[in-house]
């Protein structure tokens, strides 16, 4: 592996311009000193990155391919390719950042691993690497998604993870957060708080998305490979934005390059409580570490937010990709449920890929591009498989679909 870890941005302190940084008690200074001092020595380290390479290859199975999806692309009048994150061991792009995380922390004679966790794919990833390298982990997770996520709950357990619900609040999300941050709190010594997206407070925004960078790297060259080119358009979904940065991150100099990164707009854009589309409806603010956007409420307070998908309903968003908006180097779009669940079948249909239905967003807004008339091609990254969905689905669209109620 060439070493994709060196990137211009942050800088020193961990700011993209004025994002990112680490605005946590001074009791957690020292220890996210200490773990980016550890992860600047490690990813120099040649038997790290070696073990990480080798993992990639044979557990992981990376390269994951780049899939030319012919059936779409005739449908809709320009050329579709998907990189196939789904196909990863664990279902979703989640484990590349899990596994340098779980590395890591075995390096620094940490004893556990904690995490939050959405749709319950990064606590999946999580507990995976954890269970491969030796370690504990307990990953907090909302209430409501536990119910919703039941397979990935099982799985963790299977995986010998403790799961604890965070029980305040709408239970999802950004509640898992503050659990685990608050246990973190109580010892950060014998335990990493491995955060599952580009987010939280420096060196996180960056160590995740230098571990997610293989995406966008594989890509570059297997498109080249494949077309002689460069993609005209990439289309990735943002909840933190971990695999959006993991591919946008090896075309940031390529401005011909345009880069699309597609939010939840939920039931209602309009309505607060009712979308998760940060970037698009938040304003600049400090949430859990960091600055970007964020959605706040009358009091400036975190907003509660929806989406369908539960890996996108968060009220924040990863640094770099407040800065990224700021400077105009990525386009933020915002597709709503309705149009992911439509994207979901479209995908199952047309090319037999049932997409996870984050990754759903991604695809709606690559057939959206597409339909308005653009003649580029379009590269999705299509972050994760939507095994994790079907009964949710099923139960609450099959009908919409054609699918009969099922005994
Ligand atoms: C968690 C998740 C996401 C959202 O996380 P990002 O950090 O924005 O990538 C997207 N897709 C899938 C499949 C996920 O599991």
């Amino acid at each position: 592996m060439k070493n994709t870890f060196d990137h211009p941005l942050p800088n020193e302190e961990g700011f993209f311009g004025e994002y990112g940084g680490s605005f946590i008690p001074e009791q957690l200074q020292a220890i996210m000193q200490e773990i980016d001092a550890a992860y600047r020595e490690i990813r120099q380290d040649p038997e790290f990155l070696s073990q990480l390479t080798e993992l990639y290859q044979h557990y992981v199975g990376r390269p994951s391919p780049v899939f030319h999806a012919k059936n779409l692309s005739k449908k809709y009048g320009t050329d579709i390719y998907l990189k196939r994150e789904d196909l990863n061991h664990t279902g979703a792009h989640k484990i590349n950042h899990c596994l340098g995380e779980a590395l890591l922390a075995k390096k620094m004679g940490k004893k556990k691993l904690i995490a939050e966790t959405g749709a319950g794919q990064h606590g999946v990833a999580l507990a995976t690497a954890a269970a491969l390298v030796g370690l504990e982990c307990d990953i907090y997770m909302g209430e409501v998604d536990i119910k919703k996520e039941h397979p990935n709950v099982v799985r963790m357990h299977i995986l010998g993870a403790n799961v604890i619900p965070a029980t305040h609040g709408r239970k999802t999300l950004k509640e898992a957060v503050d659990a685990a941050f608050e246990a973190y709190l109580k010892d950060p010594v014998t335990q990493l708080y491995a955060i599952g997206s580009v987010v939280g407070p420096h060196p996180f925004p960056m160590m995740v998305r230098d571990f997610q960078s293989i995406v966008g790297n594989e890509a570059k060259e297997q498109f080249n490979s494949m077309t002689g080119g460069l993609p005209g358009n990439i289309v990735a979904c943002v909840g933190g934005g971990s695999n959006a940065m993991g591919i946008f991150s090896a075309f940031l100099d390529d401005k011909e390059v345009k880069l699309h990164g597609v939010e939840p707009s939920g039931r209602n854009l309009d309505e607060d409580g009712e979308h998760a589309a940060t970037l698009t409806k938040g304003e600049p603010g400090i949430m859990h570490g960091f600055k970007s956007y964020m959605l706040k409420d009358a009091d400036g307070e975190p907003q509660e937010v929806y989406s369908v998908a539960s890996g996108l309903d968060y009220p924040s968003v990863g640094p770099q990709h407040a800065y990224l908006k700021d400077i105009q180097r990525v386009n933020y779009e915002h597709i709503n449920d309705k149009e992911a669940i439509d994207a979901f079948f479209e995908l199952s249909r047309l090319e037999g890929i049932i997409p996870a239905i984050e990754s759903s967003h991604a695809v709606a807004y690559a057939l959206k591009l597409a339909q308005s008339g653009e003649k580029g091609s379009i590269l999705v990254n299509l972050s994760g498989r939507g095994d994790k969905d079907i009964d949710f689905v099923v139960e609450n669209y099959g009908k919409d679909y054609g699918i009969p109620s099922l005994p």
